[in-house]
Formats: structure tokens, sequence, C-alpha cells
């Protein structure tokens, strides 16, 4: 989630039918030969453009699709053949509908289609409805999809309860470029990690490894929400993870409630380094992370 979407969100209900867009102005970055990115509002999308058609991944809000198609034909006149949905999330999904009415064929994990099914209650958000068929995946995977085209391999890897329990990476093998999703918010905020969805803070770290396993030194990474970043700023991010991860588990150990845990900030040393007090602040991430071990432990 984008920071200000967010807190429109909290305060209101899902962000979608609140926010205005008219003045939302969809910014493309060019990553590596035929990858891009498009910055607008909600979740960062990436993008594969070429002579074989070309892929989205993720779609942000309904309103800005006409935006968003636009600025893909900026790259590429062809339309836009495939959608990748990183994971179900209103910021990621939104202009799935349309797209798909318009006939993109909409792909993505198992448990990606499962949730927009269905009316979804939140904790933080409310409730969600359910996306229409249009919108929904065609076709769903349970562990990985490779789109061959372009003149590189999409690599699609789930990664399972992360930031979601539907969460994909998407690895460009060729230009060495990989999309982390949610499970990377680069700078704007400690990590969102949606536990009402089957997230976990050792499915993030997991997830993190992964990605770091795919891209090599010199690569890019596309986070779901901030600037693209470096192969370096994700593993800073990672140990920032293990860190924060172990201070809470050491804790934990010694019996501290969690309002002590809280009170210890072990994650203060990264408010504004490599991540930054926004919409998750350090409360929110270290007490999740209480809350993740505490379950843990009494299995
Ligand atoms: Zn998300």
């Amino acid at each position: 989630m984008l920071a200000a979407a967010l807190l429109a969100a909290a305060a209101t209900g899902p962000a979608a039918a609140q926010q205005n867009f008219d003045k939302v102005e969809i910014k493309v970055e060019r990553v590596a030969p035929g990858v891009a990115v498009l910055f607008g509002s909600g979740g960062n999308i990436g993008v594969s453009y070429g002579v074989d058609g070309n892929v989205l991944i993720d779609d942000q809000f309904a309103p800005l699709v006409p935006k968003v198609v636009a600025a893909v034909r900026t790259l590429d006149p062809d339309p836009i053949a495939f959608l990748i949905n990183t994971h179900w999330h209103f910021d990621h999904t939104g202009g799935n509908e349309a797209l798909g009415k318009a006939g993109t064929v909409i792909v993505a994990q198992d448990n990606v289609r499962r949730r927009m099914a269905v009316d979804t209650v939140s904790s933080r958000f409310g409730t969600i409805k359910a996306t229409g068929k249009a919108g929904l995946p065609v076709i769903t995977f349970t562990r990985d999809i490779s789109f061959h085209l372009n003149g590189d391999r999409l690599q699609v890897v789930h990664v399972p309860n992360a930031h979601t329990d539907g969460d994909s990476l998407i690895y460009w093998t060729g230009a060495n470029v990989v999309h982390m999703g949610d499970v990377f918010f680069h700078r704007l905020s400690f990590p969102f990690i949606d536990r009402d969805s089957g997230g976990s803070i050792d499915g993030v770290i997991a997830a993190v490894r992964r990605g770091l396993a795919l891209v090599r030194p010199g690569g890019k990474v596309i986070p779901g929400h901030g600037p693209v970043a470096t192969r370096a700023e994700l593993q800073a991010y990672h140990d920032m993870l293990v860190d924060v991860r172990a201070k809470v588990a050491a804790q934990v150990r010694a019996g501290r409630s969690r309002a002590e845990v809280l009170a210890a900030r072990p994650a203060a040393a990264y408010a504004g380094k490599v991540a930054a007090n926004g919409f998750i602040k350090a409360d929110d991430f270290v007490g999740g992370i209480y809350d993740d071990l505490r379950k843990g432990r009494r299995r």
C-alpha cells in the first residue's frame, strides 16, 4: 500500500471507494531492456514488453486502468496479453476486472483467486468485496510457473505465508530483475504482514531470502511499494528483519510481556533507514513478530 492510500483506508475503509484518482499520474521508469516499472497510486506495476506481447505485474486501482494502459503503450503498442497478480490485495488487483474484460489473461497463485472470489473481512481494512468473475485469475498455479517471451524467461515463484498466503516473486532471468510484491516495502514503511491473510514474519524472511537467491549481483529489485532498489538494499532489508526477529525472540524466551518487548524498542535503529515509521509503525511491526513467536510456542 502506498502510505497515503493506507492512511485513508485505515481511517475510512477500503481506499478504492474514497480516494480521488483524477490527479494521479503514472510515471514510467525503464529498468532494463524490455522491463519497466509504473508508479502511480497503489502497488508498483512491473511490465515486460516486446514483440511477444506485454505482461503486467499488478494493476493498482480500477480508475487508473486507462492511464496504465496508456503508459504501457508508450513502451509497446501491443495489447496487454497477460496480467500476473503478486497477491490479492486491492491496491494490486483493482484493475483486474477492466483488464479481464478487455481480454487480458490473468494469472496468479491458487490462494489469490480463492481470496478474491469471496468477500473478506480484514481487521485493518474492514469488508473487502469479492472481485467479479472477469477480474479473477483464469490460470492459477500452486508453486511456480514460467513465461517464455520477449527474449527472456519470467519465473513466477510462490513464497508461502509471507505478506499473505498467495505471494509470488517474479524474476526476469535474462534481465536480472525481480519484482518482490509486498514481501518488500522499500523505505516507506516497516513491513506490512497481513496475518488475516496467512502472512508471517518467518515467511517474509524466507521469501526475501528466495529473492536474494534469484537476483544476481548488479540486478534490480522492484519492491511492492517504494523506489526501485539494489540487491544490497534488499540484503539490508533482510538483515533488518532477521535482527529485529532475533531481538524479539530473545525477549520472548526471557518471558517478557508484549508491553515490555515494545518498550525495549528492538526496531528503533531502523526507523528512517532501511524502513520508516510510515503506514506500519515500529510497534505494529514488533508487536506482530511477538504475536507470531508466541503462537509458535503454543503449538
Ligand atoms: Zn499487499
